[in-house]
């Protein structure tokens, strides 16, 4: 359920390992093997069989440190297999990065999570439709509390639940949600501490023009924005952009596009 692979590479380390067992010479490390054989396995199964296997089958990696232009936020992401998406979603989130890099030089665009690799309708938890290949999670852009200067580090050290908080005067979404009961909206946020926040301030303006890039792309057909953030940013006018709804978490902390 968390890498979608991990359960068909440990039965084939089981088999392995049970091969293994068989020669004498491997009597002396007979606990360890499994473990082992499963970290080659699974290895060379995301890193080697897995990219082979998905591309005829209609997905493809997001860059994984062969680009400057666009990254994972973490190698975890990769590691797990959760960074599949369709060939023109990847195309239209390349266009994206390097459009940002030159506006912006030493920009550049960083993605959470966006599809497992097989499958339509396979569910990557904790999403909630992130299912097909045509969507991707992109982070906020930040300057430096400190220095005032753009940075492509990010608050959160997981990617997500490190909140752009309603202002005086914004939509509140968020208590909004919470009052008719949907108790699960500001669930990251509550869960996960957030150490790194006061070192950071969000950057209007580069997530902004990063916001409309993604919307001038044909093949997006929506992109999910907290209200409130919307309203901050100036973005109302765009019909792409849309609130996802209580049932969801908050987005502001990310940004989530989708293919038509
Ligand atoms: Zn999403």
């Amino acid at each position: 359920m968390i890498t979608q692979i991990g359960g068909v590479v440990y039965l084939a380390s089981l088999f392995l390992a049970s091969r293994i067992r068989r020669n004498s010479w491997a009597g002396m490390f007979r606990r360890g093997v499994t473990p082992l054989a499963f970290l080659v396995l699974y290895l060379a199964a995301t890193f080697v069989l897995v990219p082979l296997l998905a591309v005829p089958l209609g997905r493809t990696p997001l860059p994984i440190r062969d680009s400057a232009y666009l990254k994972p936020f973490s190698i975890w992401i990769c590691l797990l297999n959760r960074h599949y998406v369709r060939a023109e979603l990847k195309t239209t989130l390349q266009q994206v990065a390097v459009a940002m890099q030159k506006q912006h030089p030493r920009t550049v665009t960083v993605y959470l999570d966006a599809n497992f690799p097989f499958l339509n309708g396979f569910p990557l938890i904790p999403h909630l439709s992130h299912n097909d290949g045509r969507k991707a999670d992109l982070t906020f852009f930040y300057t430096d509390r400190k220095t005032g200067k753009p940075v492509n580090d990010k608050p959160s050290w997981f990617g997500y639940g490190v909140c752009e908080e309603p202002l005086k005067g914004e939509v509140n979404t968020a208590s909004f949600c919470a009052a008719q009961g949907y108790w699960q909206y500001s669930l990251l946020k509550r869960l996960f501490p957030q150490p790194n926040k006061a070192k950071f301030n969000f950057d209007k303006t580069r997530t902004r023009q990063f916001i409309e890039l993604l919307v001038e792309e044909k093949s997006i057909e929506k992109l999910f924005v907290e209200p409130h953030l919307q309203q901050r940013l100036k973005l109302n006018a765009y019909a792409k952009i849309h609130f996802h709804g209580c049932r969801a978490v908050r987005h502001d902390d990310h940004i989530h596009v989708q293919l038509q």
